[in-house]
């Protein structure tokens, strides 16, 4: 199972911005964005911007894409090589194939706070897609799926105390979520925009492996 490897919170510097690895942390004053946004290492603070050109732009792009999914680098170079060999916008396909992995689907609706966790929690079984328990994190939904967690889970403290607080979340426009319930569908395929959240830009990333 892939996933985010070395100090979380240097990869937010590296990339000056916050890329949410850590959960309920990133929204706290201990994030480390907050405290200290300059790059990590002895000169970090003396060169807080680095100036970046072409290769080195796409690069950074291809980094937080990847860091924020918390998906490997094959991963991720497989989701473009299947995106490109595909007709249609190349940047928009690559998309679907990252929210629509499980892991980041349970994320989204929120019954996760990190993607860490939502693929911790996805290889424990906890998750049934169409009735059937999935326990791949990488297993990509479709549209129309319909996404619930085993009544056994429901019991677990961790998903009694988060039920209440999910109705007022806001879902992606993808989903839908019954209400009082871990029931959720999939009704829409994800939209660039609406996913990158500005925290990364597909067209660099297409850049960087077009090359
Ligand atoms: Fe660390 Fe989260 Fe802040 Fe990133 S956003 S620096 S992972 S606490």
């Amino acid at each position: 199972m892939a996933k985010v490897l070395g100090p979380k919170c240097r990869m937010c510097r590296r990339a000056g911005m916050k890329l949410f690895i850590k959960g309920e942390r990133c929204y706290t004053t201990k994030c480390a964005i907050v405290r200290r946004n300059y790059p990590p290492g002895q000169a970090g603070a003396k060169n807080s911007k680095p100036r970046l050109t072409g290769y080195g732009i796409q690069l950074r792009e291809k980094q937080k894409a990847k860091q924020f999914y918390g998906v490997s680098e094959t991963q991720f170079s497989n989701y473009f090589s299947r995106a490109n060999s595909k007709e249609g916008n190349t940047a928009d396909i690559m998309i679907q194939f990252l929210e629509m992995r499980l892991d980041n689907v349970i994320y989204r609706l929120g019954w996760a706070n990190s993607h860490a966790q939502a693929r911790q929690f996805v290889g424990h079984g906890y998750f049934r897609v169409d009735g059937k328990k999935v326990n791949i994190p990488s297993f990509h939904v479709k549209p129309g799926s319909v996404i619930t967690l085993k009544p056994r889970s429901e019991k677990y403290s961790y998903f009694e105390t988060l039920l209440p607080s999910l109705s007022g979340k806001q879902l992606p426009s993808w989903a839908t979520m019954e209400q009082g319930a871990y029931s959720a569908k999939v009704v829409d395929a994800p939209k660039t925009e609406e996913a990158v959240q500005g925290i990364f830009d597909m067209k660099a990333i297409i850049e960087f492996y077009s090359r």
